[in-house]
Parts: C-alpha cells; sequence; structure tokens
C-alpha cells in the first residue's frame, strides 16, 4: 500500500518531510543513504532480529488481562507487555535498530533526547553495551521530576545534560539535541525516541517498532484459539500516543486487517476545551516542528503552545 511509505521527499501525504537547516542536510543524507542500504540488508535484519531475542527479550508475552476485563464488563482485554522489555519500555526496540546504523555508519557518540527518560535510559544501556559515548538531553523540569531514570542513565555512563530554555521539558530538548547534532555531525549520530523528526527517523522509528504489532499478529491467534474463541485478531488495538512511537509500531502491521479497528489514544488532561491538554491531533492544526509536517498544539502565530 503506498500511503505506507513516504514519497521521495520523505513526506506521508502532505505530513513528514524533512525541514531542516543547511547545515543538517549533509547529515540527513548520510543517514537516508544508510538506511537505504541497511534496511533490507540481511546481516543487518538478523543482527536485529538476534538482538531484540537474546538481549531485549523478545518476544514480549500477549497477556489476557480477564479480572480487568470483568471489572469493565465490556470487551475481553489484552495486554501486549512492552513493559517487559529490558529497561521496561517499547524504547528499546528503537534504539537497538539506530544504534547499530550508527555502529555500522562509524559513529562513536550518541546523543538523544527524553521526557521521561525512558528513552534516555535505553539509550544510555545500548550505548554502555556498545561502548559508545552517551550524551542525553533532558528538560530541566523532567530532570527534576524524574530524578530516579536521570540516576540510571548516570550509572550506565551517560551525561545527562538538563536544558533550560523554553517549557524546561521534552521539545526543548529535542531542540537543543539539534543544536548538537549540526555542531558535531562528524562523530554523532542522534537518536530519536519517537515518530518525529526529519525524514527517514518517522519511517524508521516505525519500522523497528513495527516488531510489536508483528508479534501480535502471531500471538493474538493462538492466545483466542486457546480460549476457544474464534476470532483470530482483535476487534481494536488501542494504543497511548505520546510521540507515537508505540502507537506506529502496533498499528502499522495490523494497516490490511479492516476489521480491526486502529485507535490511538491522547491525553486529554484537564479536559479538550481547557487548553490544558497534550491532544495536538485532536486539538491541534498543521504545522512544522522539530523538522516534519504533523499535528501541533500552536497559537495564532505559530509559536509552540505548552502541552
Ligand atoms: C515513551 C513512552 C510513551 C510515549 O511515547 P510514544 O512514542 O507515543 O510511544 C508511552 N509509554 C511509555 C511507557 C513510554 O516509555
Amino acid at each position: 500500500m503506498d500511503y505506507q511509505q513516504p514519497d521521495a521527499s520523505g513526506h506521508f501525504g502532505r505530513y513528514g518531510g524533512s525541514f531542516i537547516s543547511e547545515t543538517l542536510t549533509y547529515a540527513i543524507n548520510e543517514l537516508k543513504d544508510a538506511y537505504a542500504k541497511y534496511q533490507h540488508d540481511p546481516d543487518f535484519l538478523a543482527e536485529f532480529k538476534y538482538e531484540l531475542a537474546h538481549y531485549v527479550g523478545r518476544p514480549s508475552p500477549v497477556y489476557h488481562a480477564a479480572r480487568t476485563s470483568r471489572e469493565l464488563g465490556g470487551a475481553q482485554i489484552y495486554l501486549k507487555r512492552e513493559d517487559l522489555n529490558h529497561t521496561g519500555a517499547h524504547k528499546i526496540n528503537n534504539v537497538i535498530g539506530q544504534a547499530m546504523l550508527a555502529r555500522r555508519m562509524g559513529k562513536p557518540r550518541i546523543i538523544a533526547e527524553t521526557g521521561a527518560g525512558q528513552h534516555g535510559v535505553a539509550t544510555a544501556t545500548i550505548c554502555a553495551r556498545y561502548g559508545l559515548e552517551c550524551v542525553v538531553y533532558m528538560g530541566s523540569e523532567d530532570v527534576k521530576r524524574q530524578s530516579p531514570n536521570v540516576y540510571r542513565m548516570k550509572l550506565l555512563g551517560a551525561t545527562v545534560v538538563p536544558v533550560e530554555s523554553g517549557s524546561k521539558t521534552l521539545k526543548d530538548a529535542l531542540n537543543e539535541a539539534m543544536r548538537d547534532w549540526v555542531a558535531n555531525v562528524d562523530n554523532t549520530f542522534y537518536i530519536i525516541g519517537t515518530v518525529a523528526g526529519p525524514h527517514p527517523y518517522p519511517m524508521m522509528v516505525r519500522d523497528f517498532q513495527s516488531v510489536i504489532g508483528q508479534e501480535c499478529l502471531k500471538q493474538m491467534p493462538e492466545m483466542l484459539a486457546a480460549q476457544g474463541i474464534a476470532a483470530q485478531q482483535p476487534d481494536a488495538v488501542i494504543a497511548c500516543v505520546g510521540g507515537g512511537s508505540n502507537a506506529m509500531g502496533i498499528f502499522h502491521p495490523y494497516i490490511p486487517y479492516e476489521k480491526t479497528r486502529l485507535i490511538g489514544v491522547e491525553a486529554a488532561g484537564e479536559g479538550l476545551d481547557t487548553g490544558k491538554h497534550s491532544a495536538s491531533l485532536q486539538r491541534g492544526s498543521s504545522g512544522v516542528l522539530h523538522g516534519n509536517r504533523t499535528y501541533i498544539l500552536q497559537d495564532d502565530n505559530g509559536q509552540i503552545t505548552e502541552t
């Protein structure tokens, strides 16, 4: 299906693309070429699969949440247990893929941005494993709020840089990481943690995270058959949407399954009409942020508003 792949300029329809400064063009082209070279490379894919099985601990189980299903009284609910991956979230699937690319591109220094710290911890962990230098940008507000993850990153040998600009949170950390990348393109690989950033990042992150949905496609028929349920696949797949990586990872392989509804859930905060939420898909509008066109929360002057 065509719409599942970006066009030559990295757009999915109107969205995506590559809105970058001239100083990043070289780095982005280098990355595009490297990903095009390794994306279907049997050795690369075999190593990725090996790492996911033996380092991350995949496949993650599908678990029937029987009591929750009973309590809620409606659908039977199954959980894809990405929390059981090494480092405790889905982030590591993507980090391994990008770190493997960095090694092949000969980049000894890794930078990353992090909000709650899960992507930072996954990146610090893989850098320790592969012997790469690791610098993690984190809004100073998040550094305070998420101190256990800061401690973990430092323990793993990463440098955590508190970002004092803007709202001192994730978007500011991403800006700062971009600045670092511009200044250090020769030896640095930027591992973005979600489906954001200029092309090819969103496609790459989606591809690496698709292992979640691919496993579900195999696990659900087995689970349902064992329970004597006739269906092969769930009626709906539901994922929380922050930056979109776990959602894309589970949704993407399900796109051809037309009977399965794909439902993304955004955080409504104090309510969608209060202006205090983080529902950029529901209440945002089209704009360019962090190198791609997407839905953003912005004011009338195009300034990004706080989530
Ligand atoms: C990072 C993270 C999210 C949100 O990020 P997505 O890119 O939308 O997946 C949600 N839950 C957990 C546990 C995370 O680590």
